[in-house]
């Protein structure tokens, strides 16, 4: 099996350099006949841990150690690509260099004087990227007979037209038969496309959902919960092809009381992943004592309270930067944390420091 990971965000992290590429532009071919793909190579066959493996070997999840769906059912070339940070949301949780979206707030924040940097530890802030118009995004698009598998993230990869257009063409040329598809997609487009999508040999969807009702539309604004549904299930319905739906909530200060809906919600699919970085304003390392634990009475779902655990020994409660966060983003969105957060966190927020 062969696999090449040239970016893998939507997920909001940036990501590190683990085989020290020095800007090479190379294609997927020229990739597995460079050396270092060689040598990861031979230290597979030679059952050994190669080092640039390390952060799949050490991480806890347990998508890392074993083949996912996905990865199984591929038995060729596999591209994990990042196509864009054009997004139709500006969740609290994201970055501008991930979603567009959130240049508005970014805008925002430098007309009135907010250091949006300093509350969330440097992670609210802009990058150039350009990846299709890359080389590697050109060869995707003239060889999809050459692809087996096809993970694309953004920003959101379903409201990016070009992306649209290629997926198109691959149904077009009929390619798409012998391709399984795979999407880090927030979903609100996936009923407005399921007929192109259940062109695709196979479907794989990775789904990022942090609420329910009104607090979805707040946190992932100006999301709604409703459309997202309507979304989701119109595509379930329709598409015979779906073979693996993983949905991610991202915890945060936000949503950590509330996550049992989102669990009762997605059923046995979701899986937690603590915000990043942890201990920026909206952070469950910044919350009090007295709410993480609450949060962990409440939750329900053994690796959502196996996460807050391992954050109690580590909180650092900073109420005054949390509100900072929050009320930079409440201004300039026109919101109010009162109207949508959990009783609990906001009497913290609103009791005297
Ligand atoms: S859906 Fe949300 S988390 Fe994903 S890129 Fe868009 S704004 Fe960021």
């Amino acid at each position: 099996m062969e696999s090449i990971n040239f970016e893998d965000v939507c997920q909001t992290h940036d990501i590190p350099n683990i085989m020290n590429w020095q800007e090479e532009q190379l294609t997927p071919e020229e990739v597995f006949r460079h050396p270092k793909f060689k040598e990861l190579q031979n230290s597979f066959d030679n059952n050994e841990k190669h080092p640039w493996c390390n952060s799949c070997w050490n991480s806890s999840n347990p998508r890392y150690k074993n083949l996912t769906q996905f990865e199984k059912d591929c038995d060729g070339l596999m591209i994990d690509f990042f196509c864009s940070n054009i997004c139709n949301l500006g969740c609290r949780t994201c970055t501008p260099f991930a979603s567009n979206r959130l240049i508005k707030d970014e805008n925002y924040f430098k007309k009135n004087n907010l250091d949006i940097l300093s509350v969330t530890d440097n992670f609210f802030y802009q990058k150039n990227q350009d990846s299709l118009n890359s080389l590697q995004w050109k060869w995707i698009k003239n060889n999809p007979e050459k692809i087996s598998g096809l993970t694309l993230a953004g920003g959101e990869p379903l409201f990016i037209p070009e992306v649209l257009n290629t997926l198109q063409n691959f149904v077009d040329c009929g390619a798409s038969k012998d391709i399984n598809l795979q999407l880090r997609t927030n979903g609100l487009f996936l009923g407005k496309h399921k007929k192109m999508l259940s062109q695709f040999k196979g479907i794989y969807l990775h789904l990022s959902v942090d609420a329910v009702d009104e607090l979805y539309h707040y946190i992932r604004y100006p999301g709604k919960f409703e459309n997202f549904e309507k979304s989701y299930f119109e595509f379930i319905d329709f598409c015979d092809n779906i073979k693996d739906i993983y949905i991610l909530s991202v915890v945060n200060a936000l949503n950590v009381l509330n996550l049992n809906e989102v669990i009762l919600w997605a059923e046995n699919r979701l899986q937690f992943v603590e915000i990043i970085p942890q201990f920026r304003g909206i952070g469950i390392k910044s919350m009090s004592e007295e709410l993480l634990q609450i949060a962990l009475d409440r939750s329900i779902h053994p690796t959502l309270s196996k996460l807050i655990n391992k954050s109690l020994e580590k909180i650092k409660p900073n109420k005054k930067k949390m509100l900072k966060e929050i009320t930079y983003f409440d201004r300039s969105r026109k919101q109010n944390f009162n109207d949508y957060l959990d009783r609990n966190l906001i009497e913290w927020l609103n009791e005297d420091m």
